[in-house]
């Protein structure tokens, strides 16, 4: 028990290991306001990463025998409040009202860190504090939003009409209409711009609250990070106290063990607490591979949104809505031609224009169709025969009569992994992809597998004429 002096009066500062609250001791509006002011001075006195790591996971308990009891989720928190902050904090209280004289500090464990509770007895003070400063810093963990990813710079159109609604409803809606949101699609067709201004609009919108947005490798990284320091539980205290959690291109999560378990427990956790959660991938939740069942099922609990291929007429919206923002002079024929030309994503679109935009601007010549063709010519010929590998592996799956699935799917069996070889190699043949990028493409796989497949069927291509001849067809059906 800590004796703490506060102007002439004797006050108790009183930290124990469970939770003691007796029953019918719910502090009164009285002392419900003054927690609510002590919120205040806390933040105004310490600033909003403190105070979000520490005074905001508190939650007010009792009052009783002049003593306001408030709980911590961990033995960590409250070692640490106890040393740091406890006594403000109960300076803060008194001045608030001369009946408070004692604070306690109680752990009410709860899903996301029982598991923990006990990790870090024996600590040092020195470990303790060690820990609870890389917390802090860890506090900005959220990516940095892109300034240009805002609902009003987001054209829309019929491919991404639904995910848009969607995201509309979750910042606009004051109870959570559904949870979670779950918007996935294609490379480059604006899945990040709507969650940056999904973000951003409810930072704006609802400034109390704790919106953490990151991509799922930042995820992985920071808990990768916390298990080699043994910070785990700064880990999840700090997702437990977030608001809104954000979690773009979920399915680099899959196959890595105890991210996803650490992952899925976060997310339970913070369903059950009502927190909405938003995630984002490049494949609807069933068909991510290498996810653990219960995770995908839970995935798909809230509302599913896809963005479809854009439409014509969306990338001519885009076009013109970048144009608008460039302020440069493109003639209308131009970008009607770039909307018919370059279909793959939205980022190149924009890749396309802006090269177009530099040129003109360099050399100060008008815009039109024939210097558009001339400064796109590499880009454009590339585009004429660009080959993708879901275009691969749709054509190997068909060819050796498989489920599409089948290319992404951990079965080993021959029948199942040699066409995955066959398509492996024919991607690293066809198109410009790294090996990383086929081995995700195929399930999450390592770029290891992906290699050894190119070297296999080169080598059966060696001693067998006719499988030679197989992959020869399914190479020309997809170039020619
Ligand atoms: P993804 O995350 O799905 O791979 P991004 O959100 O990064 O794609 O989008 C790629 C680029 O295309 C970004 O610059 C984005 O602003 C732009 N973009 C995509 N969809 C739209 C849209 N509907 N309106 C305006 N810009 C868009
Ligand atoms: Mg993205």
């Amino acid at each position: 028990m800590t004796t703490l002096e506060s102007g002439n009066k004797k006050a108790y500062l009183t930290v124990v290991d469970s939770a003691l609250t007796p029953e019918g001791f719910e502090p009164n509006d009285k002392i419900k306001s003054i927690w609510a002011g002590v919120y205040k001075s806390f933040r105004n006195e310490f600033g909003e990463a403190v105070y979000r790591s520490w005074l905001k996971p508190m939650t007010l308990q009792a009052f009783y025998h002049n003593t306001m009891e408030v709980s911590v989720p961990t033995r960590f928190m409250k070692d640490w409040i106890q040393t740091n902050y406890a006594p403000r904090i109960l300076e803060m209280c008194m001045a608030g009202s001369p009946d408070i004289k004692r604070l306690e500090v109680v752990v009410v464990q709860n899903a996301i860190s029982e598991d923990l509770s006990s990790a870090d007895t024996g600590k040092t003070t020195e470990k303790v504090k060690a820990n609870a400063n890389a917390l802090a810093e860890e506090v900005e963990l959220s990516s940095p939003l892109d300034p240009r990813f805002k609902f009003e710079t987001f054209v829309i159109g019929k491919s991404n009409a639904l995910a848009h609604a969607a995201a509309c409803r979750v910042v606009e809606s004051e109870t959570m209409p559904f949870n979670p949101l779950f918007i996935y699609g294609g490379v480059g067709l604006g899945k990040t711009h709507l969650m940056h201004a999904i973000a951003s609009e409810l930072r704006e919108k609802r400034p109390e609250q704790t919106v953490m947005y990151l991509s799922a490798e930042k995820f992985m990284f920071q808990f990768v990070k916390a298990l080699r320091s043994q910070e785990t539980m700064a880990f999840k205290e700090l997702f437990r106290s977030v608001d809104v959690l954000m979690i773009d291109d979920v399915q680099f999560i899959s196959g890595k063990e105890s991210t996803q378990e650490e992952f899925f427990h976060t997310f339970n956790a913070l369903v059950d607490m009502n927190k909405q959660i938003i995630i984002s991938a490049d494949r609807a939740p069933g068909d991510l591979q290498g996810i653990d069942e219960r995770l995908r099922s839970r995935l798909s609990w809230g509302l599913v949104a896809d963005i479809q291929p854009s439409t014509y007429e969306l990338r001519l919206g885009i076009l013109k809505a970048k144009r608008d923002m460039l302020g440069v002079n493109i003639p209308d024929p131009v970008l009607e031609f770039l909307a018919l030309k370059v279909t793959s994503n939205i980022r190149e679109l924009e890749g396309a224009l802006n090269r177009i935009a530099a040129h003109a601007d360099v050399t100060n010549e008008p815009v039109t169709l024939e210097t558009t063709q001339n400064v796109l010519q590499d880009l454009l010929r590339s585009h004429d025969r660009r080959i993708t590998i879901d275009e691969i592996q749709r054509r190997v799956a068909e060819h050796y009569n498989l489920k599409l699935t089948d290319m992404h799917s951990a079965r080993r069996s021959r029948n199942v992994a040699r066409p995955r070889q066959v398509a492996m190699y024919l991607a690293k043949q066809l198109t410009a992809r790294s090996l990383p990028e086929i081995g995700r493409k195929f399930g999450g796989r390592d770029h290891t597998t992906v290699m050894h497949a190119v070297r296999k069927i080169e080598e059966l291509c060696d001693e067998d004429p006719s499988f030679a001849q197989d992959v020869d067809v399914l190479r020309r059906a997809l170039t020619g």
